[in-house]
């Protein structure tokens, strides 16, 4: 069986524990691969090879720096089978997605910020003739980067590329549900001789080496994505060392139709945000609120294109959804759909797991589920499920729908549907989320500032946003 290996100072090598633990793939259920079992030690190594790095990879220049990242970017564009292959395996996502999602903007993640970083110019604060500012925007350190299984590779190199660019190094901690590509990564970064010690990627459990990371006094910056309550650790153990920290984190976000939508857009659109990658995307759109007077009409409509949507094989290309990440997560989603029935929810389709044929009877399937008939502030509708389950909501008025929409802990991202441009400017100021989209869902610009607030993050990341949070401004005065 394939061992899993972590990637230190260049090499790949077995943790120093010699201990592995079960990688399952949720398509068949079967366990396919063996992780790493890291631990503290394995951490130290990679953050030491990461300092001595740094002296280096710090002091090259832009250009040299760029010369290296789009090497990168091009090599995992010939990786690209690979890739997309052992992403749905070790994820459960269909293939198709991962061809036309994941894969395609891990390149393009490497591309982007090694394009912004030759763009990228700091501030300059002139004082009336007397004097001159100027902000040195310098890198920091060892940058500590964790992710999370939705989509593993994609927001690795999120992360890794933006640091990378900015002059820092890197340990990364991928997520220990669906280590598989970040190690084909690594092993890409060897066969492309990437300079030693540059990237770092230990493998293992959140408690332990994700720990480990945050905590480590030598890694002054911690990028997280990942879950509320892990956030909350990750903070805390931060905090005292004064580490600058991002955390992207979990939604429970709002999907808004007016009466005056392009009905079949926001259809289609509502499919999407509630079923995509199984629901398991931080942007997902799980709360459907639809107004009174085409909430039937919109109920049957959407019931309709949803029973039509294929739970399948993920390598066949018309299975609309594949699996579930693993089967503690699928335990988690139908716990959460007898919780709804509970709280007074109407399942009007889905609602339970599908059991596949063949060489897929064991794997994690579950069909896409609506619900109605829930309050807007039972746990359902309140708590992140991260699963293919949308809760729709009747609503008769606009302001009705800012205080549903604004009534969760978390506020990471929002659809409105509506051909009023003005209540699209009106609804948008007054929602909170950090993402705000009028007539579609997760059309992203990757220069945007991307992050959430209240309980869904701290900080924003992309473009230049990014590459500020990954280096310390510094200003210079001169006196005139
Ligand atoms: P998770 O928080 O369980 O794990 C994320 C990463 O943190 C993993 O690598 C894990 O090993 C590590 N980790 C776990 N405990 C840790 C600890 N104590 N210290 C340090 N690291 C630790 O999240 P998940 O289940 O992998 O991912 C799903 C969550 O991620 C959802 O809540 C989703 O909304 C969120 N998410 C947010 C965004 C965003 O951009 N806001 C994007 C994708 C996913």
């Amino acid at each position: 069986m394939e061992k899993i290996q972590n990637y230190i100072n260049g090499n790949l090598i077995e943790p120093k524990s010699g201990n592995y633990f079960d990688n399952v793939s949720p398509v068949t259920g079967e366990v396919y691969s063996m992780i790493p079992n890291s631990d503290l030690s394995d951490i130290n190594e990679a953050v030491k090879a990461a300092k001595n790095a740094f002296g280096i990879w710090s002091k090259l220049s832009k250009k040299e720096r760029y010369d290296h990242i789009m090497h990168l970017s091009n090599e995992i564009e010939n990786h690209f089978d690979e890739l997309v292959k052992a992403e749905s395996k070790d994820n459960g996502k269909p293939e198709w997605l991962a061809r036309s999602v994941d894969i395609p903007r891990a390149s393009e993640n490497f591309r982007f910020f090694a394009t912004a970083s030759l763009h990228f110019d700091s501030e300059i604060h002139e004082m009336d003739g007397k004097a001159l500012n100027y902000t040195l925007r310098q890198p920091i350190g060892v940058a500590g980067c964790i992710s999370p299984w939705n989509l593993p590779i994609y927001l690795l190199t999120w992360k890794i590329a933006p640091a990378l660019v900015a002059g820092n190094t890197v340990v990364a901690k991928p997520s220990e549900v669906t280590p598989m590509t970040a190690y084909i990564f690594s092993q890409i970064c060897q066969k492309a001789n990437f300079p030693k010690g540059v990237i770092n990627i230990v493998h293992g459990y959140g408690n332990k080496v994700g720990d480990a990371l945050s905590r480590h006094p030598d890694v002054p910056i911690i990028s997280f994505t990942g879950g509320t309550e892990t956030g909350k650790k990750i903070a805390a153990s931060a905090a005292p060392m004064f580490k600058k920290i991002s955390l992207e984190l979990g939604g429970k976000n709002p999907n808004i139709i007016f009466e005056d939508a392009d009905f079949d857009n926001a259809v289609k659109m509502s499919v999407k945000a509630a079923f995509s990658n199984q629901g398991q995307i931080c942007l997902c759109g799980s709360r459907l609120f639809v107004q009174k007077s085409i909430y039937e009409n919109f109920k049957n409509a959407i019931i309709k294109e949803t029973t039509n949507l294929i739970v399948g094989d993920p390598k066949d290309e018309n299975s609309n959804l594949g699996a579930v990440v693993s089967k503690e997560h699928m335990k988690k989603i139908l716990k959460c759909i007898e919780r709804a029935k509970k709280e007074g929810g109407k399942i009007l389709t889905g609602g339970k797991r599908i059991i596949l044929g063949g060489k897929l009877k064991n794997g994690f399937y579950i069909a896409p589920t609506i619900i109605d008939g829930l309050s807007v502030d039972c746990e359902t509708n309140k708590e992140e499920i991260f699963g293919p389950l949308v809760s729709i909501i009747p609503f008769d008025t606009e302001e009705e729908v800012i205080n549903m929409a604004n009534s969760t802990k978390y506020g990471l991202s929002a659809s409105l549907f509506t051909k009023d441009v003005s209540r699209s400017h009106r609804v948008a100021a007054k929602i909170d989320s950090g993402v705000v989209w009028v007539n579609t869902w997760m059309l992203r610009d990757l220069r945007i500032p991307f992050g959430g607030m209240k309980s869904s993050g701290v900080g924003r990341e992309g473009g230049f946003k990014s590459l500020e949070f990954f280096t310390e401004p510094k200003n210079v005065c001169i006196k005139i």
